[in-house]
């Protein structure tokens, strides 16, 4: 038998989520974002839920590959573009669209026969300052890629730093405006915050990712009340059970002491499954289907749960890590950390049982 754990993936509670991604954008068209496999749910499996989506996005070649080899037909976006000039014979070979963010993908084009015609993206710098064309250079850069004859249809997107926090997406599209006001163009800027929160950004092409996995990117408006359902739970069992007295220890580092007669549980899970080894003392844990906490240091492959309270628990309970009646976000806050992180680091040693 394997170890106890397993990481539950639920179609439905993706397709769900897309239909709600989908109703919020509107009239907009949806780029289901799929990258780090699928934000760690599994390329292939994700795409066939999502299916209902307009298009994919991505950042990685092989995963590309992968999609279409899936038989995948709809648009592929490639949220980097390419990176070597060789890559731009697969965006042919596998039919992509690239994001050009930098003055050498605009060189490498231009100076370019393209076997067919090629829709891109242009990705404009409204202030995050990682990729992307500001004031002086997005004029020249679209005209290059405007006059070449196998060039179709350039969509104009920018990426927003603070859609989920106070910042919020004003400035950023205030100044992205005024950037691009002058081109006749599509556009594309929404990422999951921006789609919920901020309806001005429901235009072209949104791009929503955390949302259709079922979490909140938001501090302060949760996954439930938006009314996602979370696709991934993460699960194991408990495999011993240990009595303490008032000053025994538990764990590397000695770092959780007993201070009343308690009785912890230990589960097969550690950071070599993907749960993070920053979540410390109180991290939420449902054992039984009961709310507790962590105690002491995540080990490699175990972790230990206050289980003083909950009776029935012993070796064989079922224990919930993230996920249903668990959300990731409220697991990845009080590890500081994000849901993202938490979903992306899901283990390849974990066994995967698929829902539809
Ligand atoms: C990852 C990514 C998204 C999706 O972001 P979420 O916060 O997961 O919705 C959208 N656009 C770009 C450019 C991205 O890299």
């Amino acid at each position: 038998m394997p170890r106890p754990i397993r990481a539950t993936l639920k179609a439905s509670a993706l397709r769900h989520n897309l239909k709600l991604a989908r109703e919020t954008a509107g009239e907009a068209k949806v780029w289901a974002v799929v990258k780090a496999n699928a934000y760690g749910h599994g390329l292939e499996r994700a795409a066939r839920a999502l299916a209902d989506a307009d298009g994919y996005a991505l950042l990685d070649f092989q995963e590309a590959a992968r999609l279409r080899l899936a038989g995948v037909t709809k648009p592929i976006l490639m949220l980097e573009g390419f990176f070597r000039p060789l890559d731009v014979n697969l965006l042919f070979k596998y039919g992509l669209t690239p994001v050009i963010h930098n003055a050498e993908q605009v060189e490498l084009i231009k100076h370019m026969d393209l076997p067919s015609e090629l829709d891109l993206y242009l990705k404009v710098n409204s202030g995050m300052n990682r990729l992307g064309f500001g004031v002086d250079d997005l004029r020249p850069a679209y005209n290059t890629l405007r006059l070449h004859p196998r060039v179709g249809s350039i969509t104009l997107m920018t990426h927003f730093a603070d859609a989920e926090g106070p910042g919020g997406v004003h400035d950023q599209l205030r100044w992205f405006n005024e950037l691009v006001h002058a081109f006749e163009a599509p556009r594309s800027v929404a990422n999951s915050a921006a789609l919920l929160r901020f309806k001005e950004t429901r235009e072209g092409w949104v791009r929503p990712g955390i949302m259709l996995y079922g979490c909140s990117p938001f501090a302060d408006w949760s996954a439930e009340e938006i009314g996602l359902l979370p696709a991934m739970t993460l699960s194991s069992e408990l495999i011993g059970v240990q009595n303490l007295a008032p000053g025994e220890r538990v764990g590397y580092g000695f770092t959780f002491e007993a201070k009343e007669p308690m009785t912890i549980g230990i589960v097969a899970c550690g950071y070599a499954d993907g749960y993070p080894r920053h979540a410390g003392t109180g991290t939420p844990v449902l054992v039984a289907g009961k709310r507790t906490r962590i105690v002491g240091r995540v080990a490699m492959d175990m972790l230990c749960v206050d289980i003083s309270d909950i009776e029935e628990a012993y070796i064989g309970t079922a224990v919930t890590l993230w996920g249903e009646g668990l959300p990731a976000d409220e697991v990845a806050a009080a590890a500081g950390t994000v849901s993202y992180e938490l979903l992306c680091a899901l283990a390849p040693r974990v066994p995967v049982h698929e829902e539809t």
